[in-house]
């Protein structure tokens, strides 16, 4: 029961059956289309491929009048369009990749109220002649496409968006909706600041993919690690993201050497070699996408089988959005992260040199722990996801943690026995120095430092490295040891991991899973 009057009602099923084909609205749809057509302003969180443009198609249909499309990619409006003229729909989109004659076109049969829908680029419809040449029209409704990218919190601020909560002083007499795949709970709070002054309903749903198997694993000789995943893949589509330009680059050719239809993706790239990329990806079977976060908005590809992030990502936010990419048609698909505490420093470096508030600093360091947590922990995958966007679930059964739970056992002997050694070298050193006084390797450096004379030096000998670091990322996850971002990516002591060290505190860890093959590596050494 919507709530809304009878004939509303009938006529917003007629439009899902006449000019969409469909019977039934998807879950999440109805709410934000009563919502609009009971005369709310919304924020629509869903996750991609849930049909968010349904929740704006129908309202402006329903409601008559022209509903104004802002969307911040020509590739996405261009489908949009393409895609309601199919179903019979009059729609138009005026941007800089038609010629000054076709846009002419597209705003007569907008003036004249053929055209239902108007899709625009933000800064487009800022100007002020697009604004009073709107304010005479019937605007009934004004729907903003990746709305996130209003937030500076989010990952793909855009600078246009910010203006767009004046279009409605421009508009009054408009509804507006704002739709976007991803949002946590502070970018979600941005946008209704930025665009409603705080005053719209908030639904956010589903956010769950249960066909993506997501796993973490440790980082260790990534490029290997890659080549053998995709080799075991072989004719699948997928997408590998790399942190950086080079990587990406080196990663493709590895692949490529390999004999897989891999190709690069970045920033760096003109935009002709990007599309000719995008565009390959999109219409060949088996192609692997290897990119930076550049890639990915508005991709819709039904058979992408894998997401791999080589590197960890900016956030959890930024990760949900690209594993997101994986396994649209409801199929198996897998998303793999190898992360390492490298990375983690790396990140931590890109927030320190941004040239920004230091308010927005300690919101990226938290979230960055957030996405650390993710990586260490111990509760299944899924449900930790889910649950930094706000939603609460069961275990999920596929996720590296709930197919193989790790045993959490007391930690605190091997927590005291590294935060011993990062104490007794002066909280200078980073975690490959500490876990190698650890296990007791001695080396030219270790000697020339005496650090083979502290107290804890091959305390440790009985469990190999690896476990070592395992451990040690775990403290860093708990709060209990910091990656500091100079050169050599320091550990510091924070307070918690004092209070272990002194005996005031105990920590739980995960037993390390020994790796067979970590271990045959240890031994030969
Ligand atoms: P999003 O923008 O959320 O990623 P889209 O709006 O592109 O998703 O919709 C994804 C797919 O789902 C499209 O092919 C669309 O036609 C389909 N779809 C949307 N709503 C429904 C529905 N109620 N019933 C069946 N299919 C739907
Ligand atoms: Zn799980």
């Amino acid at each position: 029961p919507s709530g809304l009057p009878p004939a509303l009602e009938d006529e917003k099923r007629r439009v899902l059956k006449q000019a969409f084909g469909f019977d039934e609205f998807r879950p999440g749809q109805e709410r934000v289309i009563d919502a609009l057509l009971a005369g709310r302003d919304v924020l629509a969180v869903m996750p991609t491929g849930a049909g968010k443009s349904l929740c704006y198609q129908v309202p402006a249909l329903v409601m008559g009048g022209l509903a104004i499309v802002v969307s911040p990619l020509i590739a996405l409006m261009q489908d949009q369009v393409a895609g309601l003229l199919l179903d019979g729909v009059q729609a138009e989109a005026i941007h800089s990749a038609k010629s000054r004659e076709e846009n002419v076109a597209s705003w007569r049969r907008v003036a004249s109220g053929e055209a239902k829908l108007l899709y625009l680029a933000p800064e487009r419809l800022m100007t002020e002649r697009m604004l009073q040449a709107l304010s005479r029209l019937p605007v009934s409704l004004i729907a903003i496409d990746e709305a996130h990218c209003v937030s500076q919190w989010g990952h793909s601020f855009r600078a246009e968006y910010l203006s767009l909560g004046k279009a409605r002083e421009a508009l009054p007499g408009a509804r507006m909706v704002a739709l976007t795949a991803t949002a946590d709970q502070t970018t979600q709070d941005d946008i209704l600041q930025k665009l409603f002054d705080g005053r719209a309903d908030a639904f956010v749903a589903g956010f769950d993919r249960p066909n993506i198997s997501i796993s973490v694993a440790e980082k260790r000789d990534v490029g290997q690690a890659i080549e053998a995943y995709v080799a075991s893949r072989p004719g699948m589509s997928g997408v590998i993201y790399r942190i950086s330009r080079k990587k990406v680059d080196e990663t493709t050719a590895r692949l490529q050497a390999r004999g897989v239809k891999a190709l690069a993706y970045h920033a760096g790239m003109d935009a002709a070699d990007r599309a000719a990329a995008q565009e390959t990806f999109l219409a060949e079977p088996g192609v692997v996408m290897v990119a930076t976060v550049a890639f990915g908005m508005g991709i819709d590809k039904s058979d992408v089988r894998f997401v791999l992030h080589g590197d960890a990502p900016g956030s959890l936010e930024a990760y949900y959005q690209e594993i997101g990419r994986a396994g649209r048609d409801g199929e198996p698909a897998e998303a793999l992260m190898f992360y390492g505490l490298e990375d983690i420093r790396t990140r931590r470096r890109f927030i320190d040199e941004q040239d920004s508030a230091p308010e927005r600093k300690r919101m990226e360091a938290q979230r960055l722990d957030a996405l650390v947590g993710f990586c260490e922990t111990t509760a299944c995958r899924r449900a930790t996801l889910l649950a930094y966007f706000g939603e609460t679930s069961k275990p999920c059964g596929n996720c590296d943690v709930c197919l193989d739970p790790p045993e959490v056992v007391d930690g605190t002997t091997e927590a005291r026995l590294l935060l011993g050694l990062v104490a007794g070298t002066g909280e200078r050193f980073g975690a490959a120095h500490v876990v190698a006084l650890a296990v007791g390797h001695l080396s030219e450096t270790v000697q020339a430092r005496g650090h083979d004379k502290l107290r804890e030096f091959g305390r440790g000998a009985d469990r190999p490295a690896a476990e070592w670091r395992a451990i040690l990322r775990q403290l860093v996850a708990a709060g209990a040891l910091t990656v500091e971002t100079g050169a050599y990516g320091g550990l510091t002591i924070p307070p918690k991991g004092r209070r272990i060290l002194d005996g005031a505190e105990r920590i739980s860890i995960a037993k390390p899973k020994p790796k067979s093959r970590e271990r045959r590596r240890m031994t030969a050494e």
